[in-house]
């Protein structure tokens, strides 16, 4: 943890839970659990709710969940039997009160209260019979100590053995050590959303003065989410400005690509014509180019990609093309070698598949530079692959790449500009999160005569009748994606469903007509399933949800998914995509189990309506009740703890301008704001996630 670089007057925050004099050993793994390890993540477990502790005037006149009042205490009443509580009768002139302890009771409690002692208790208040009863009251303080019992208590997330009030007492004691950091905010935006300093905001947040002080509008958490997304935007812009300084050679448009383009047998759509004009731009443009395509599934990447590889083979360099299964890597190669060879640009195929004196003869390609352009999997990047002149990388499908991989392929192609394609459009706003270090390029229109999916809600007592259909279709040539439910649990539960599903199927079809694959497959045998589908040697494919995206099997027209309610909208959308390509009518069913709930049911009626992947993922962000429906988590999505980048939408566009602004008219950060922004970035010490992009 030790970090040379960091500001000195960070250091109180970056020592570990261990130095605060409430955190012993036998807490320190709890509060690590609830907090994180270090002071500051103390000062940054914000309250989710307040405790109203109003006072009571009299017994008689308690009402309500939690009271505090003043009483004396008459006597103790030790359990007559074993099961039965602790009680302390006390009163007041209006009447009597029970404390109530079922457990950690005993002879400390007649010590610590003896009969005839005032006290103020505060706790939460329940009728038993006609008795008034407090159990395990939160608070039992002499009168004079009664100030200790705040009015209004605020909650802090809690696990296991470690209590709110415990975890609050840490987080104030860490609040003592916060030190009071120059501005980094520029100060007219803080004035225009009358924001305080970051040491009072931390102050406010953790001492509420009513519910509305822990939503997360309260100005004093905006201003503390702020500044996270800030610090975030900050590290990726600065990300991007080091990749820019790296120098790549410059790739001129080319004649070679416009006439490939031209012997397409259409025309580039206008998204597509766009799109490569950006990139066409970072080619020329002698900085090294880290660009995401984004784009739906069918929108048209693959075009784009080939069209700059051309370019670079033009300019005399060698380009990879990288996708994450082997059956993809060979229908890219299938795609593109046939318009590269007419152009004179000659491309191989390089897998896992490829052993002995064969693969040996396509490194020496590749080595010698005979070989322009390769396509494969993670296989193009092996410690003994070596390029005569990489100019440019593609990794399609990059988020499906594991960090090793990604790793590997930065090693190789430190200097060759890097163009990544995701079938996975994410809202704008949220771009700037996910991907704030890579230049954006959107695929957002498809190309024209694409045919709707027609699109049903189906409940699921109705599956007998759409396996009725579907062996109808299937006798006339057509085929099929199932997918099967998505039980979470465990993937064994959802591998023993699937192929329930599987045998069912086949029994109703025809043994040989049905394929199954799921995550527990070896990619090979992945692989195997895949093309027997392909080349329609197997009329359905059920799988689980960890299928292959982004496979071309134009002949498939159907695709069911069960148990639809429970996939996120951008997953329902993305598995949608698979059909729909070829020329005929598609259908998509998704089965449902009845009733639907409200969030369910807008979120099908969104998919019925549009297919535009942007669109569904905007909505899908919109209807996001909890949880993770875009699957974001997993693809890197920061964790940001102060900020909620659904609800803070705006904020993150202002500190994505502000952070590059900043960065631009202070790259050194020497200036007085730039020192303070300095300290700001250590206090988060933010790493992009998409930095092993290299
Ligand atoms: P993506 O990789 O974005 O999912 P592909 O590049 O695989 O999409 O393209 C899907 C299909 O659309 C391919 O068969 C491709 O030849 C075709 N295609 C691409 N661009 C166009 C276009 N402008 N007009 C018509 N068809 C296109
Ligand atoms: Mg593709």
């Amino acid at each position: 943890m030790l970090d040379l670089m960091r500001p000195q007057i960070l250091f109180p925050l970056f020592a570990p839970i261990a130095s605060l004099k409430g955190v012993g050993p036998k807490i320190a793994p709890l509060v690590e659990k609830a907090a994180g390890p270090l002071v500051r993540d103390l000062i940054f477990t914000l309250p989710q709710a307040v405790i109203r502790r109003p006072w009571a005037k009299a017994v008689s006149a308690i009402e309500g969940q939690t009271q505090t009042l003043a009483v004396r205490i008459e006597s103790h009443q030790p359990p007559p039997r074993a099961g039965l509580p602790y009680r302390i009768r006390a009163f007041d002139d209006t009447g009597f009160v029970s404390l109530v302890f079922f457990k950690g009771a005993g002879p400390h409690l007649l010590r610590q209260h003896p009969p005839g002692s005032d006290r103020v208790v505060s706790g939460k208040v329940e009728r038993f019979g006609v008795e008034t009863q407090l159990v395990h009251p939160d608070y039992i303080l002499p009168v004079d100590r009664a100030e200790e019992i705040p009015q209004i208590e605020p909650v802090y997330p809690t696990t296991a053995g470690l209590s709110s009030r415990t975890l609050r007492k840490l987080v104030l004691e860490a609040l003592e050590r916060a030190p009071d950091p120059p501005e980094w905010q520029d100060a007219a935006w803080l004035a225009r959303e009358g924001f305080v300093s970051w040491r009072q905001a931390l102050e406010r947040v953790h001492h509420p003065t009513s519910e509305a002080d822990v939503l997360p509008e309260a100005p004093a958490r905006r201003r503390l989410a702020y500044d996270e997304l800030f610090a975030h935007q900050l590290a990726m812009a600065e990300r991007k400005a080091d990749r820019r300084r790296l120098a790549a050679t410059v790739i001129p448009q080319s004649l070679a690509a416009q006439a490939l383009q031209d012997a397409l047998p259409f025309a580039l759509t206008g998204a597509q014509a766009r799109t490569l004009a950006e990139i066409r731009g970072d080619l020329a443009s002698g900085e090294r180019m880290s660009r995401l395509l984004q784009g739906d599934v069918g929108a048209g990447k693959t075009v784009v990609a080939m069209l700059a590889m051309a370019d670079a083979a033009a300019a005399g360099l060698q380009s990879a093309l990288m996708a994450p299964t082997e059956i993809l890597a060979r229908q890219h190669y299938e795609t593109l070698s046939g318009p590269l060879a007419a152009q004179g640009v000659s491309a191989l195929l390089l897998t896992g598949r490829d052993k002995g004196a064969a693969r040996a003869q396509k490194l020496h390609a590749l080595a010698s530079g005979a070989a322009t352009v390769a396509v494969g999997t993670h296989a193009l990047f092996q410690d003994d692959v070596v390029y005569r002149k990489l100019g440019l990388t593609v990794i399609d499908e990059q988020h499906r790449f594991g960090v090793n991989d990604r790793r590997r392929l930065s090693d190789k192609a430190a200097a060759a500009h890097l163009l990544a394609m995701s079938a996975t459009p994410i809202p704008r706003t949220l771009e700037l999160t996910l991907y704030g270090d890579l230049d954006v390029s959107r695929l957002d229109e498809k190309p024209a005569g694409r045919k709707p999916v027609a699109t049903r809600a189906v409940p699921m007592a109705r599956l007998p009748e759409i396996v009725e259909r579907l062996r109808g279709a299937i006798s006339s040539g057509a085929q099929a994606f199932w997918i099967c439910p998505l039980v979470a649990e465990s993937e064994d539960s959802d591998l023993a469903a699937a192929e329930a599903r599987a045998a069912a199927l086949a029994q109703a079809l025809g043994p040989d007509k049905v394929g199954l694959i799921h995550g527990r497959l070896p990619s090979a045998a992945k692989d195997d399933v895949m093309a027997a589908f392909v080349e329609g040697r197997l009329a359905v494919l059920a799988a689980t949800t960890v299928v292959e995206v982004g496979v071309n099997a134009p002949n498939a027209t159907i695709m069911v998914i069960e148990q639809a309610e429970r996939f996120g909208l951008a997953q329902l959308h993305q598995l949608r995509g698979r059909v729909g390509r070829g020329e005929r009518e598609s259908a998509c069913v998704l089965l449902y189990d009845a009733p639907l709930g409200k969030i369910a049911q807008a979120r099908i009626d969104v998919l019925r309506r549009t297919d535009d992947g942007f669109l569904i993922a905007e909505r899908d962000l919109e209807l996001r009740g909890g949880g993770d429906p875009l699957g974001l988590r997993q693809s890197g999505f920061p964790a940001y703890r102060l900020a909620d980048p659904a609800a803070d939408r705006d904020m993150i566009a202002v500190a994505a301008d502000d952070a590059r602004l900043v960065l631009i008219r202070d790259p050194g950060l020497e200036s007085p704001r730039g020192q303070a922004v300095l300290i700001l970035k250590a206090l988060f010490d933010w790493k992009p996630q998409t930095a092993d992009l290299g």
